[in-house]
C-alpha cells in the first residue's frame, strides 16, 4: 500500500515509500528510469532486491528491463512504474537467467506484456527451475511467496528491434559469457546501454558461463560509444570505459592466476585462497564471490 509519493524534479529522484521500506527510482535521462538494488550476497541476508531494474517510456508504451528477485520486488517495481506512467507495459525484457533478475516477472503478467529474452533463456529457465525455486524459497522465506518462473514468448538469437513509438530499443544476444543467456539493450533516443550482468560496477563480477567468452564480449563492448551505461549491479556509468577496464582486469587476473595454479599442480581448494588476490580490496563481496568463481571455472580450465 502506498503511503507517500515524493517527486523531486531537480534531482529526478522518485521515492516510493510503502509500509515496509522505500523503493527508489531515478530518472537517468529523458524517459529512462533505474532502480539500483543493494549489494547483498545471494544466499543468507538476501532480500530479492540486489540488481538494477530499469524501464523506458516511449509514446506508445513502456519496456521493462529485469524485474527483481521475487514477486514482491517485482510488484513494488510495478507500483513505482505506475507512479511515473499509466501507458501500457509492452515488453518485459530479461537480461539473463539469474534469479535476482527474473523472479519479479510474475508481478507483470497481469499487464499482458510480451516477455523477451535470449533464445536459450526458455530452456535455461526450465533446467534451473526446480533448484532456483527451492534455493530462493530457502533464502527469502515468505518474501518469495507468489514468485514463479515466467519464460519469454519472444526470443533473440542475434539482434532484435523493439518499437516504443518515439524510440527504438535494440536487443543483442551474446554467446556464453557471464551466463549462457546474456542480452544487452540500447535505447536509441538517449544512447543508453543496459548491459545486464555483462558489466559489474563495484560488486565482484560473478561467473556462471565462460570467462574467456566474457572477456571477448567486454572487449567488443568497449568499442561502443554510449552516452551512459547501466550495469547489472552498481551505479550508472558515464565513464564506462574505466568500468569495463576494471572488470577486464579482474577477469584476466583471475584467469591467469588459476592457470598458473593448475600448472603448479595446486588443488582447487588452495587456488580459492590465492587466485586474483591482487584484486582484493577493489571489489565488494570479494571473498565469497571470488571463491565461488574459482569453484565454477577451475575444472573447465584444467582441460585447456
Ligand atoms: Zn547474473
Amino acid at each position: 500500500m502506498l503511503k507517500h509519493f515524493i517527486l523531486l524534479c531537480a534531482s529526478f529522484l522518485y521515492i516510493i515509500t510503502s509500509e515496509a521500506s522505500t523503493f527508489e527510482i531515478k530518472e537517468l535521462d529523458s524517459g529512462v528510469y533505474v532502480h539500483n538494488g543493494l549489494h547483498e550476497d545471494i544466499s543468507e541476508d538476501y532480500h530479492g532486491d540486489i540488481c538494477n531494474l530499469s524501464f523506458i517510456v516511449g509514446n506508445k508504451g513502456i519496456a521493462v528491463i529485469d524485474t527483481g528477485g521475487s514477486y514482491h520486488t517485482g510488484a513494488r517495481f510495478l507500483e513505482a512504474i505506475r507512479q511515473v506512467s499509466t501507458l501500457p507495459i509492452l515488453y518485459v525484457i530479461n537480461t539473463h537467467v539469474h534469479p535476482d533478475h527474473i523472479f519479479g516477472n510474475k508481478a507483470f503478467t497481469k499487464e499482458n506484456p510480451i516477455f523477451v529474452g535470449h533464445y536459450l533463456l526458455p530452456d535455461s529457465m526450465e533446467l534451473r527451475k526446480e533448484s532456483y525455486l527451492r534455493s530462493n524459497k530457502e533464502w527469502l522465506g515468505d518474501d518469495f511467496n507468489g514468485s514463479e518462473i515466467v519464460k519469454p514468448g519472444l526470443t533473440v538469437k542475434t539482434t532484435l528491434e523493439l518499437d516504443l513509438g518515439d524510440r527504438t530499443l535494440t536487443l543483442t544476444a551474446y554467446p556464453t559469457a557471464h551466463s549462457n543467456t546474456d542480452l544487452t539493450v540500447v535505447d536509441s533516443k538517449t544512447n543508453t546501454l543496459f548491459t545486464g550482468d555483462l558489466l559489474f560496477v563495484d560488486r565482484t563480477p560473478s561467473i556462471d558461463g565462460d570467462i574467456k567468452g566474457w572477456i571477448s564480449v567486454i572487449d567488443e563492448m568497449s568499442n561502443g560509444t554510449f552516452k551512459q551505461v547501466v550495469p547489472g549491479h552498481g551505479p550508472t556509468q558515464t565513464n564506462y570505459q574505466q568500468a569495463i577496464k576494471n572488470e577486464k582486469n579482474y577477469l584476466t587476473t583471475l584467469l591467469k592466476d588459476i592457470r598458473a595454479s593448475i600448472k603448479k599442480g595446486e588443488t582447487m581448494e588452495s587456488t580459492m585462497d590465492t587466485a586474483a588476490e591482487s584484486e582484493k580490496g577493489k571489489w565488494l563481496l570479494f571473498e565469497i564471490v571470488n571463491r565461488r568463481n574459482v569453484n565454477n571455472i577451475y575444472h573447465s580450465l584444467e582441460w585447456e
